[in-house]
């Protein structure tokens, strides 16, 4: 098992991955989450305001 975050001790994500990400579908812009498997969770809703959950990470 690889700790990417090579923090000994820390179990816990106490800093959340967070970024920027536009909707695929309408160009929405949103800050949302990046859970540990990769998946984008726009923050405070589900989806974005078109129904998509199809999100795109900006750098
Ligand atoms: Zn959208």
């Amino acid at each position: 098992m690889q700790l990417l975050m090579g923090m000994p001790g820390v179990r816990e994500l106490t800093e959340e991955n967070r970024g920027l990400a536009i909707c695929e579908h309408c160009g929405a812009a949103y800050a949302v989450r990046i859970l540990e498997d990769g998946q984008i969770h726009p923050i405070g809703r589900d989806t974005c305001s078109c129904g998509s959950d199809d999100f795109r990470l900006l750098e």
